[in-house]
């Protein structure tokens, strides 16, 4: 499908002119950006434009309609016929075979009616599918940066309870929308057709139905609008409150009872909005129905008073179809009219839908990129600025760094001088505020994602892993390898004994309800992610916390078998790693403080041979403590 024309990516964001400071700090909130579709007609076209590929079948579901409106709309011609001529003429005949008539009338109305179901839900069902599709395509395409301004629940919300609750109505709406109004449409036409009068006398009130229920629509769309804003705060809460560190948190600082107490109140404002939301207009709505159940009364009233005056005579047969099609008339327009209501409510909901899908992507693939088919590993930081808010000061300032193919280079630094924050930039978790980064000669930004994904791994202290097998997480790193190559790389990272020695050995799961690792081994199985996957340049964040010896021994291992002959980067806690680093960078505040080798900078007897002095033990940092700057 061309970009332009598929409704689920109206744009493309630049990427060269966005960044994750300027681009919409509000993103993800529910008070979104403002889209440039925002307005409702334009809303509207978008909306219909997710239905296009679906035209074939939404031409047959409307031959369908059209064809079970005209069954319904023929009995009470019959019946006209049958109480007009074939009763009175006692025609035999006549009066069987339209007595079949109608029979056979309502059997192909009803079979038309489910078949036309059947295929409006299944479009229902697939815009719904695309739409959720697109929805978790754009925010996979989304920053690191967006999610961690973002509450977590709030994505699953759009996902879950937006796109969730707009199934009913879509599905439903659309094809109801569709079906009442050429039911309207084609007894209003009967209606006429039998007499044009009645006709006049039974639709006067319409007009002021419509008005009616337009008011209820807009009012309920605002109250939808709230009540899904709602539905995402207390899905944000329910995440964050009742995840492992939520409890965690919860139990030790003996706030589970308070949570307990703000999580009722929010559910309380639901309860309101709730039936806010249902009741909204149900009496306006109630004073329709009893309208459109009086009129046969209204009608009788009518013809009956005309005969009586010396106005025109209606026939009895005539009168009875009459009613009898203004009764067919009563439920579609009560629900084309609830109808228009709920599209207001979908609205609201496709609104918050649309919003995600609008999301500027601030760390975007560029349009022409770079392909590097191989990767000697280069890396270069060339006057790199990185600040992460719109305001405030820089984290990183003017950096100026060179790490050549092959070779490492150990950070360190106190605790938040931008140790990791430079390590995110490598592989474009955050995009440089100014100057670049550059990977053989290539500034990262213009680099294809798929080779900056093979060039650069990250070991990082967060290891995550997914709720499968020891084997399913490894593999996440390379699908295609062999069972012998995910051991092979247990094995150099020093983790294969231990999961051999685990009940079920890879099969065992993993992840939220599976096995624990301690954080030494989750590590390792990081390392082990990485040595499939292979990549030229490599980002290490050391562990801060603890390791017992022969933990660290095993670790340390594991990270020269994965670092040989890589460009590494290694955000270094551990004496060894620094000493036999190629190079040696001490950053204090966002600046490089000094650069050299162990030697160099020992001779030069600054920041690095303090430090060193400081900890002549053979770990600098042994409780993950801050390295303090050199006492001055
Ligand atoms: P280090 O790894 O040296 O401990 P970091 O790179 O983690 O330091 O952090 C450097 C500074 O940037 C700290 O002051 C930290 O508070 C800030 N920082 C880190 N991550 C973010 C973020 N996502 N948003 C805003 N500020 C951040």
């Amino acid at each position: 499908m061309h970009p332009d024309t598929n409704p689920l990516h109206p744009q493309t964001a630049n990427p060269q002119t966005s960044n994750p400071q300027t681009a919409n700090p509000q993103a993800g909130t529910a008070a979104g950006p403002p889209s440039p579709e925002g307005e409702p007609p334009a809303q509207l076209r978008r909306i219909l434009r997710l239905f296009r590929p679906y035209r074939g079948r939404l031409a047959l579901v409307a031959l369908l309609v059209g064809a079970s409106s005209l069954t319904t709309v023929a009995s009470p011609f019959m019946l006209r016929e049958v109480l007009d001529t074939a009763i009175p003429q006692a025609r035999t005949g006549l009066l069987s075979l339209l007595a079949l008539g109608m029979i056979a009338a309502a059997v192909m109305s009803s079979v038309f009616g489910v078949l036309q179901t059947l295929i409006s839900t299944t479009v229902g069902q697939r815009v719904m599918h695309d739409l959720r599709t697109a929805v978790y395509a754009r925010l996979q395409r989304m920053s690191l940066a967006f999610f961690t301004r973002t509450r977590t629940g709030e994505v699953q919300s759009r996902i879950a309870n937006d796109i969730g609750s707009m199934q009913a109505t879509v599905t439903s709406t659309a094809t109801s929308l569709v079906s009442n109004l050429t039911s309207v449409v084609a007894t209003v036409v009967a209606m006429l057709a039998l007499d044009w009068r009645l006709t006049v006398v039974s639709l006067a009130l319409l007009p002021l139905f419509v008005w009616i229920s337009r008011r209820v629509g807009r009012e309920r769309k605002r109250i939808t609008a709230q009540r899904q804003k709602q539905l995402a705060a207390m899905a944000a809460m329910v995440t964050e409150s009742l995840s492992v560190s939520g409890i965690l948190l919860g139990r030790t600082m003996g706030r589970a009872d308070s949570l307990t107490r703000d999580f009722a109140e929010e559910s309380e404002r639901l309860v309101g909005l709730e039936v806010r939301s249902s009741m909204a207009g149900r009496w306006r709505m109630a004073v329709i129905g009893i309208v459109m159940a009086a009129m046969p009364a209204v009608i009788y009233w009518a013809a009956g008073m005309a005969q009586h005056f010396g106005g025109p005579m209606v026939s009895l047969g005539t009168l009875v179809a009459f009613v009898s099609l203004q009764q067919g008339l009563f439920r579609p327009t009560v629900s084309l009219l609830s109808t228009g209501v709920q599209m207001q409510t979908s609205l609201a909901l496709f609104q918050r839908i649309f919003e995600y899908l609008d999301l500027p992507v601030d760390i975007a693939e560029p349009a022409d990129p770079v392909r590097l088919p191989t990767v000697r590993g280069d890396v270069r930081f060339e006057a790199v600025h990185f600040r992460y808010g719109a305001e405030g000061a820089d984290t990183l300032r003017a950096i100026e760094l060179t790490v050549p193919a092959g070779s490492s280079l150990a950070v360190v630094g106190p605790t938040g001088s931008g140790k990791s924050t430079l390590g995110h930039l490598v592989p474009r978790l955050y995009d440089v505020t100014a100057g670049r980064v550059t990977l053989d000669g290539a500034d990262v930004r213009d680099l294809d994602f798929d080779t900056l994904a093979r060039a650069v791994g990250v070991v990082s202290q967060e290891t995550y892993l997914f709720h499968a097998s020891v084997a399913d997480n490894l593999r996440f790193a390379k699908p295609d390898a062999t069972d012998a190559e995910i051991e092979s790389a247990a094995r150099a990272a020093q983790i294969h004994d231990h999961i051999a020695g685990l009940p079920d050995g890879y099969d065992t799961l993993v992840g939220e309800r599976g096995h624990r690792f301690s954080g030494g081994e989750k590590q390792r199985l990081a390392i082990a992610r990485t040595i499939l996957r292979d990549p030229p340049v490599l980002i290490l964040d050391e562990a801060t916390s603890a390791l017992d010896t022969r933990t660290e021994h095993a670790v340390q291992q594991a990270i020269d078998a994965l670092s040989a002959g890589r460009t590494t980067i290694t955000i270094a806690h551990r004496l060894s790693t620094v000493r036999d680093a190629d190079r040696i960078m001490v950053l204090d505040a966002g600046r490089i403080a000094e650069q050299g080798t162990h030697e160099e900078l020992l001779a030069q007897d600054g920041r690095y041979a303090a430090l060193l002095r400081r900890d002549a033990d053979t770990r600098f940092a042994p409780t993950g403590q801050p390295w303090e700057p050199a006492a001055t």
